[in-house]
């Protein structure tokens, strides 16, 4: 697919970025070229409705904070509600939250109660897998609010992190590129 050779050659590698030894993989080139995110966004979509031809897709999840600059676009391709998954601490209101541990320490991931219901159907969105933490605290997220999770999206999996493994059994995980 020539578009997903387009959207690789684009994203921008950052050597020790935040720190020492990491190798920051950046989507925010691709905001440059405005047809480019839209082909992200087509790529997501066509994916899922060519595996899920007859599933309706409630809700678009995105996560804080580059996931937010692609699920309320494929929500709306979807014409379904996007989400927030936000870090603690910024959605006011009734929430449900979710810890999970990083490299270093925890964090938490919360959703506003009132955005979704239950046994709907929907799709986690990322930019970047890398050990999985985020998703995985995302799809507890998920279940806990009894909701059905059909895939979860990412621009970026960095697969020699093993971060699909992490996620709950039986997830379904897609990504357009892949970095070993
Ligand atoms: P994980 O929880 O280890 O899978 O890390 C994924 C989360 O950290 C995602 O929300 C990403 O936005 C962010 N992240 C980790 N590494 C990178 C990177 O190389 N580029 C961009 N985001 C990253």
């Amino acid at each position: 697919d020539p578009r997903i050779e387009a959207i690789k050659a684009r994203i921008q590698d950052f050597p020790d970025f935040p720190k020492p030894g990491i190798l920051f993989r950046d989507i925010f080139p691709l905001f440059q070229h405005p047809s480019l995110c839209h082909d992200v966004v087509n790529v997501f979509y066509e994916h899922f409705v060519s595996k899920y031809p007859s599933t309706k897709v409630d809700a678009v999840l995105g996560l804080d904070a580059r996931g937010f600059l692609f699920a309320p676009l494929l929500a709306e391709k979807f014409r379904a509600n996007f989400v927030a998954v936000r870090k603690k601490g910024k959605l006011p209101g009734k929430v449900v939250s979710c810890d999970y541990t990083l490299e270093y320490g925890s964090a938490e991931v919360e959703i506003q109660n009132h955005a979704v219901s239950d046994g709907q159907n929907v799709i986690i969105v990322d930019d970047l897998l890398a050990t999985g933490g985020t998703m995985n605290a995302a799809c507890l997220l998920a279940k806990k609010l009894k909701l059905n999770i059909i895939q979860c999206q990412c621009v970026i999996a960095l697969t020699g992190l093993n971060g699909e493994k992490k996620l709950p059994a039986g997830i379904d995980f897609y990504s357009i590129v892949q970095y070993e």
